[in-house]
């Protein structure tokens, strides 16, 4: 079994996409052709945002927002420490300092009273300057919007959503991306809605900032491609990916029921023995990840084995949280700073997920994680 089985996703888009490469090769438009507009537009609707700039990839999708924010190195950007590390990445790309924040015990979003804390105590210290959040929709789950732009507005902070792992889900009834003065989403092959290569988009409603992240997008272009008023960077989507993608939004209402089915039934048949997700009312889930937690670290690895030897890979988002990481030792924060974060980091693994397993396949891998 795969832990993603994009092949027999393939077999639904086959002709679309076949069809889709067959004419931008005959136009040979692989730069900005119109499949590339076209699907800014559907996207916009999808989401309910008024500007989408498509882009190479998530990380850039958040890397772009940064630049035209102008960090200098002592703004603080807070973010999770539980989330893939492009996440914070982006924040030292663009010139700025993370800020780690610990996270939600139940949910594995960010810790909203700890966020608060942060930002009083960063503000306090005075030695750097709070500019920033990214919120994470860990795993598929939107955060508590209502929250988090509430406090970025008390905070006078800029808020960006990082949906990488959410486009699809809602909250009260938004969809994600929507959420923010700035949402980005990547569309990696192994994210809800992923193209066959690298790929992302960043959503705005602000016509200042979305003029100033095309403007950086294609190397800080003025008026025209020759003059440049910016550092920007070469940030844009292939037509390819383009196409790719315009075909799977046809079907992806679909793949997102699909999952939240296949999640139902997860939960039906570990919820006695795991702690399974939680999605609290009001959210739905684009389930980018299914994710339970075994007691302690050593009983993760013993189903993690037993199952490999029933053929059904789980793998561990995220072993290492990033206060942790080698890249970000220099901020000097020590094990034990962000306690539920390191703990969840310890127990989490996650299970097969995408829109086409079957009712065997959802059977094998629950009796192999059952049966450990
Ligand atoms: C995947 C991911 C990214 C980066 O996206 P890429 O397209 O791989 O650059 C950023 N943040 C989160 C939370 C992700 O899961």
């Amino acid at each position: 079994m795969e832990f993603i089985n994009l092949s027999r996703q393939y077999k639904e888009i086959e002709k679309e996409v076949n069809l889709g490469i067959k004419d931008v090769l005959s136009s040979q438009s692989f730069i900005q052709g119109n499949q590339v507009f076209e699907l800014e537009r559907k996207l916009s609707q999808f989401v309910g945002r008024k500007h989408t700039i498509s882009c190479s990839s998530g990380t850039d999708a958040l890397v772009i927002p940064l630049m035209a924010y102008e960090l200098k190195s002592n703004d603080a950007i807070f973010c999770p420490s539980f989330t893939f590390f492009a996440t914070a990445e982006s924040i030292s790309l663009a010139g700025g300092t993370p800020v780690f924040i610990d996270s939600d015990r139940h949910n594995y979003n960010m810790d909203l009273n700890f966020l608060e804390e942060s930002i009083k105590r960063i503000k306090g210290e005075g030695k750097l300057n709070p500019r920033g959040i990214i919120s994470v929709d860990i795993f598929g789950l939107p955060c508590d919007y209502d929250r988090l732009e509430s406090l970025a507005k008390e905070h006078n902070l800029f808020l960006i959503e990082d949906a990488a792992q959410s486009f699809g889900a809602s909250y009260n009834g938004k969809r994600a991306c929507s959420f923010g003065d700035v949402a980005a989403t990547s569309f990696f092959p192994a994210k809800p809605l992923g193209c066959y290569g690298d790929g992302g988009a960043i959503f705005t409603d602000d016509d200042d900032l979305a003029e100033k992240m095309r403007s950086i997008r294609v190397h800080g272009q003025g008026e025209d491609k020759y003059t440049n008023v910016r550092i920007g960077m070469n940030g844009r989507l292939d037509t390819l990916q383009a196409v790719v993608l315009l075909a799977k939004l046809k079907v992806f209402e679909k793949e997102l029921e699909s999952r939240d089915i296949i999640a139902k039934k997860y939960t039906e048949r570990l919820k006695n023995d795991f702690i399974t997700p939680d999605v609290p009312f009001g959210y739905k889930s684009a389930w980018a990840q299914y994710t339970i937690e075994a007691k302690d670290t050593k009983s993760r690895e013993h189903i993690i084995n037993h199952a490999k030897n029933k053929g059904i890979p789980l793998m561990i988002y995220y072993k290492t949280p990033l206060h942790l990481q080698a890249a970000y030792s220099s901020l000097n924060y020590k094990k034990g700073s962000l306690p539920v974060c390191e703990e969840i980091c310890n127990k989490v693994f996650s299970i097969p997920m995408h829109p086409y397993l079957s009712d065997d396949e959802i059977e094998a891998v629950v009796t192999a994680v059952l049966g450990s």
